[in-house]
């Protein structure tokens, strides 16, 4: 096959993939062994394009399709069409965005779309990057919390310096225990604040907390706000948080990787982040609501200009970067923790452009309303109750088992089915002690009918487990 061909029988399939991917199943399941064989792994092709091509059709046969209405699992699903043009064309000219000289337009285009960011966000002042997903972006705003704290950290580590401790709500995603691994702090040095009934941190537990560390002698030097929590959609009450900060000097961060999406509508800023934009840093992943290709992370510092770069930058890399250079300024792999790096800012900024603030911000009360509208649902079905109430875009509930029945075996067997059927895709995971579903929609076209449909297969599959 001549290259022409290769491209148009590719061309052809994907195309017909991205039609397809609404019908059906969103998966015929295989047991890994069975898909094992399916697949022929240990088959040898040299120069035998048919035989890739066999490869690339049975990838896509047997992925999740996470374009499909089946898929409400995870914090995204499918993918906007200006984003995933974006990927090929990224991958056919395939650079590493860490030089304007390797990467102009790339270096380019992410200068601007952060710099749209950090006036969207309010940082006054500030820079930012995009990394490789919201727990490194979690991780870096650590770091230069640290390096901040402990000013000789970065070049003679934590050995002698003041012993620090960290700060996030009970309910915070695990990047942050990553972080505190990764950067030397030590897991245990990470303290997790309690929570309210809502699952929002509790400022005065946190207030008692920073005390009794500090007398011991200890430096609270960071502290995360989640902005839309994992499990329940929580957001962390920043006005409070912003007081603490006054009296007690840490860092202030938002992990906004999911629910910094609000930001995109005034009302809904309002309502959840009021006092964002006097963050230290922020981070927010544009492929969770937003809808581009994994991935797509930016993080944001609202400090002067080189103190990412001051963090992330060492040893060295002058065989890369060239500082004499006027356009060295502009080269953003000096900033990053990466050599390599993939060019993620095509994409965004074509969704960026395509579909504007406006659309995306619609895109966002569109999936708040079904939220709304799923918990009435719920609480309206005698078969499902909520599992705790909803604060934001995340809607946990259960299917009800009669009473005597476990009912946390009994969902997680529900989940179970629904998935192994191909029916649906749906998140699970714990409240306290209650194992809880976890609906989350990021389908743009997803509507009400969805909703019901969805619920339905849950009522329909709980009453024939129990009838088994
Ligand atoms: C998804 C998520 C993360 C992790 O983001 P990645 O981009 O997958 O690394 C971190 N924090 C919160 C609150 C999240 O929802």
């Amino acid at each position: 096959m001549n290259d022409q061909a290769i491209f148009q029988r590719l061309l052809a399939l994907v195309e017909q993939y991205y039609a397809r991917r609404k019908e059906g199943k969103f998966l015929d399941y295989l047991e890994p062994q069975a898909l094992a064989e399916t697949l022929e792994l240990e088959r040898q092709a040299p120069g035998d394009w048919q035989q890739l091509f066999q490869w690339m059709e049975k990838y896509l046969t047997h992925s999740v399709k996470t374009g499909n209405h089946g898929f409400v699992n995870r914090m995204w699903s499918g993918a906007n069409l200006p984003s995933i043009m974006g990927e090929i064309i990224t991958a056919v000219t395939n650079t590493s965005a860490c030089t304007y000289e390797a990467a102009p337009v790339s270096t380019l285009m992410e200068h601007y779309m952060l710099n749209r960011m950090l006036e969207l966000v309010g940082f006054r002042q500030g820079e930012g990057q995009m990394t490789t997903g919201s727990s490194n972006g979690n991780m870096i705003a650590m770091l230069a919390a640290r390096n901040q704290a402990a000013s000789e950290a970065k070049e003679k580590g934590l050995f002698n310096g003041p012993s620090l401790t960290a700060f996030v709500s009970a309910d915070a995603h695990y990047s942050l225990d990553k972080a505190a691994n990764i950067l030397g702090l030590g897991t245990d040095n990470l303290i997790k604040v309690p929570v309210d009934e809502r699952g929002r941190m509790r400022p005065d537990s946190l207030e008692q907390l920073l005390e009794e560390q500090q007398a011991q002698g200890r430096k609270a030097f960071f502290v995360c706000a989640t902005l839309g929590t994992t499990v329940r959609g929580a957001y962390d009450p920043l006005p409070p948080l912003l007081e603490l900060r006054k009296e007690h000097g840490f860092w202030l961060h938002g992990d906004g990787a999911w629910g910094g999406a609000a930001l995109l509508d005034d009302e809904l800023r309002q309502r959840y982040l009021p006092g964002v934009e006097q963050l230290d840093s922020f981070t927010w992943d544009f492929h969770k609501m937003p809808g581009s290709n994994l991935m797509c992370n930016l993080l944001l510092f609202n400090h002067h200009k080189g103190t990412l770069r001051c963090a992330c930058s060492a040893g060295e890399h002058s065989y890369l970067f060239r500082e004499e250079h006027e356009d060295a300024e502009l080269d953003t792999g000096t900033a990053s923790l990466q050599c390599g790096r993939r060019v993620d800012s095509l994409k965004w900024f074509l969704d960026w452009k395509y579909y504007g603030r406006e659309g995306l911000a619609q895109r966002v009360r569109h999936y708040l309303a079904l939220c709304e509208y799923a918990e009435s649902r719920i609480e309206s079905l005698p078969q499902l109750e909520m599992t705790a109430s909803r604060e934001s875009f995340n809607v946990c509930f259960r299917f009800l088992p009669p009473s005597g029945m476990d009912a946390n075996d009994f969902n997680l067997k529900l989940r179970h089915r629904l998935f192994e059927e191909g029916i649906s895709l749906v998140g699970v995971a714990f409240i306290g002690n209650t194992l809880t579903l976890r609906l989350l929609i990021t389908h743009p076209d997803f509507r009400e009918e969805d909703v019901d449909r969805f619920l339905q297969s849950v009522i329909d599959m709980g009453a024939r487990l129990l009838h088994e």
